[in-house]
Order: C-alpha cells, then sequence, then structure tokens
C-alpha cells in the first residue's frame, strides 16, 4: 500500500514548533553557562563554555532519538540509523563556537536544523536509507587558536597533527585545552577521518545582504568563494608638510588613495561575485606635519572561482604598479594568503532548489563570500549549503537575528530535501 504523500506526513504546524524550538535553543546557548560572559556571547573552542554546549547539544541529539558519540577533537556526532545499512551516511553540521560578542545564529542554528530534521522524522517514525549523523564543530571561527576549522579538518581527514601545537594568546596549546577538556592531549588524527558520507549539508545564516534584497528567505550556496590576501606597500619620500611644493612630492598615502579607489572601481565592475576590500592601512611615519614616506595596506579578494580571481589579482597588480609608477613611488605587493574556490556539488544543489521551490521560495543561488566547514568537509564528500536570510546581513555581532518564518521555511525545505534524496537512494520507510 502506499505511504502517505510527504506533505501529510506532518502537519506544518509541527515544523513550525520545531523550527521555533531551534531558534529558541540558538537564544539558550546564547548565555552562561554557555557563554564566557554574562554581558556578550563568546565561545570559544575547548572554553568550558564550549564543553557545556557540547554537554547539552548531546543531550538534544539523544532526545531526539540519535546515538551520540564525541570525537578526540569535541566534535559532537550524533547519528539516526538509516534503513540499508549498506549506505554511507549523509552528514549535515555546523559550528557551535563562536566569535567574541558573537551573535546567537552563526553555526548554531545549522546545527539546531540539523537535529529539528531528525526530531521531524523520529516523530513521524520514519527513516531514510541512509543514515543522518548532524555534526556540531567545536572550531570553526578560528577565535581562540591560530588555525581555524581543527574540528572540521580532523573529520574530513585533513588535519596535520602539528596543528595540535598551535597556542591560544594565552600559551595554552590546542593538546593542553584537551586535557582540559576531559578529552585526551594527543588522540590519534588520522583516526578521527571519518570513513566516508554520501553528502556533506550545511545550513547558515547568509551572513550578507543578497537574500534580503532579493526578498527571498532562503537562498543555494553555488560556491564558496575563492580568497586571496595580499600586503601592498608604496615607498614615497617623507617631507616637509609646510616646505615640499605640491610637484615635488613623492606622496605614498595619495598613491595608495588613487591605489584603493582603483580596486573598488575594477571589482565594481568585474565579472559578478568578484569583491576587494581593502580592510587596514597604516601611514609612517603618521604625523600631521609629515608627507607620508611609507604606506601598507591589505588587499582580500574573492570571487566565485578561481579563474575570476585571479584575472582580478593579475590586472590590479598592473594598474597600482602604474599608479605607483606616473607618481614617481615604489611599490610591492606580496602572496598572505591564497584559499581555492569551493563548488557545490550541481546535482545536489539542484535537488535543494527543488526542496526551496516546494515550500514556496524561488530557489535564488548566491556565493558565500565567507568561508565555512562546508569547504573543509568538501574534501570527505559533495557539499551543499542553504543560507538563511538574517536581519541587515548583520552577523559576528550581537544584533544578528533571523525571522522564525524564515527558519521554518529553511527547515521545511531541509526535510524535503532529505525525503528527495531518500527517494534517489531508496524507498523512504
Ligand atoms: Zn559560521
Amino acid at each position: 500500500m502506499p505511504g502517505p504523500s510527504r506533505e501529510q506526513v506532518l502537519a506544518p504546524e509541527t515544523l513550525d514548533d520545531l523550527a521555533h524550538l531551534a531558534v529558541r535553543r540558538c537564544l539558550d546557548l546564547a548565555r552562561p553557562p554557555y557563554s564566557e560572559s554574562p554581558e556578550e556571547l563568546t565561545r570559544r573552542y575547548l572554553t568550558p563554555a564550549h564543553m557545556a554546549a557540547v554537554d547539552i547539544v548531546q543531550r538534544w541529539m539523544t532526545h531526539a532519538g540519535m546515538t551520540v558519540r564525541l570525537d578526540g577533537l569535541a566534535t559532537v556526532i550524533g547519528r539516526y540509523a538509516g534503513s540499508n545499512p549498506d549506505l554511507p551516511p549523509l552528514i549535515i553540521g555546523s559550528h557551535i563556537d563562536t566569535v567574541r560578542n558573537a551573535g546567537a545564529f552563526d553555526g548554531n542554528l545549522g546545527v539546531m536544523l540539523g537535529i529539528a530534521c531528525v526530531q521531524a522524522l523520529g516523530q513521524q517514525g520514519r527513516r531514510l536509507p541512509f543514515a543522518l549523523e548532524i555534526a556540531a564543530f567545536g572550531d570553526e571561527e578560528g577565535s581562540r587558536f591560530p588555525q581555524a576549522m581543527l574540528a572540521s579538518r580532523a573529520l574530513a581527514g585533513s588535519l596535520a597533527a602539528s596543528a595540535l601545537d598551535g597556542a591560544d594568546a594565552r600559551g595554552v596549546r590546542v593538546c593542553d585545552a584537551l586535557g582540559a577538556a576531559g578529552l585526551p592531549t594527543r588522540p590519534d588524527i588520522a583516526s578521527l577521518k571519518h570513513p566516508g558520507a554520501i553528502a556533506y549539508f550545511e545550513a547558515h545564516i547568509e551572513q550578507g545582504p543578497v537574500l534580503e534584497a532579493a526578498d527571498q528567505a532562503l537562498g543555494i550556496v553555488t560556491a564558496i568563494a575563492a580568497q586571496r590576501r595580499f600586503a601592498c606597500r608604496f615607498h614615497g619620500t617623507a617631507g616637509h608638510a609646510g616646505t615640499t611644493p605640491m610637484a615635488l612630492r613623492h606622496d605614498a598615502l595619495t598613491a595608495a588613495a588613487e591605489a584603493i579607489l582603483a580596486i573598488e572601481t575594477y571589482c565594481a565592475a568585474g565579472p559578478d561575485g568578484l569583491v576587494g576590500t581593502v580592510g587596514t592601512i597604516t601611514a609612517e611615519p603618521g604625523a600631521p606635519n609629515v608627507i607620508p614616506g611609507e604606506v601598507f595596506f591589505t588587499l582580500d579578494l574573492r570571487a566565485p572561482n578561481n579563474a575570476d580571481r585571479d584575472e582580478a589579482a593579475d590586472a590590479l597588480r598592473v594598474v597600482l604598479r602604474n599608479i605607483a609608477k606616473r607618481r614617481e613611488v615604489g611599490f610591492s605587493i606580496e602572496d598572505l594568503h591564497n584559499l581555492p574556490a569551493c563548488p557545490s556539488d550541481d546535482s545536489l544543489s539542484d535537488l535543494l532548489a527543488d526542496a526551496v521551490r516546494s515550500t514556496g521560495g524561488s530557489g535564488v543561488r548566491l556565493m558565500s563570500g565567507a568561508g565555512h566547514d562546508a569547504m573543509v568537509m568538501a574534501d570527505l564528500a559533495p557539499m551543499a549549503m542553504l543560507f538563511i536570510r538574517c536581519a541587515g546581513g548583520i552577523s559576528h555581532n550581537p544584533a544578528e537575528s533571523v525571522e522564525p518564518g524564515d527558519v521554518a521555511a529553511a527547515l521545511r525545505a531541509m526535510v524535503s530535501f532529505l525525503h528527495r534524496l531518500g527517494d534517489h537512494y531508496g524507498v523512504n520507510q
């Protein structure tokens, strides 16, 4: 006998209730003992606040019907078995650590929505063909130790054992912090690698204004941006602000000013998704009556693919060099940081777009300018990401906020996506 249709299985109010619960849990996690401070939300990797969150997340997962384990880098992994034990699991993950003075939803909402998906399936007494594993990573932000995404790198099998010797600002190494959190100080990193998954899925607040501008609750991530960061230096001649005529100056700061505007102009006219940012600048010697002789600034370039990013980098090198030449100042540029683009899996993203459209959304696609655990987990399995609109695009800020209706739409889309993927792998039960 055919089973009831998806839509009849679970009343929308029930999913709305589960979405509200997910939001409430994020807000609960924003206060002590889950925050290092009562005044603001700060929950850094392996602090007592993080381990308190690990504890409550384990309890929520157990309550939702999952078997729960804690891996050697404090990643909580809850498993809801599937009907076909031969299939690898689908991993739904995000992070439960935060930046300093954070918002409640960055990362945490993705974990809570993963748990809500299992609750929804459990309430229906249903299993997907594959198991669902919900992963709560403890270190995405890199707000304590030098390297970010330690936890997801370990699960994806790309973490070097030397990362455990990285130390925080107080000199506490990752291995020491693991010990203080009650975990083995030297876990066997190779054994932490996940044996394999059919896919990795992450729901995350957008942390930008694109969905709000498009009047859409949800968007499908096409790729996590390719990033490059440069150190740029203009070398002029410091001189007396009163005695050096304008025509005889070699002002490093006016050259830098022209360069920064040229970067803005180039990126604004560039291919879709290209963004360039000068985020720090220093001028030496830095006195009101001295013409600046040395200027340093950083350039952060991101694009949906490596080719657009690298073309912009090459073009801007030439533009900046020409500005320096015309102004008769020296110029140097140094590569600081290079992260390739991480494209989402096309067929998973199409399935996700269908799921979003089935809940009334347009299935708009957008790039993720920010990095996420998903870009690390893409080493392990094909990856797809769902973005949820956040007010004003504001994130890494206590003002971070989401609409309950948007979270409910996300949960509906996720449950629909899981059933669609389940249909692909066999009969849902
Ligand atoms: Zn995040």
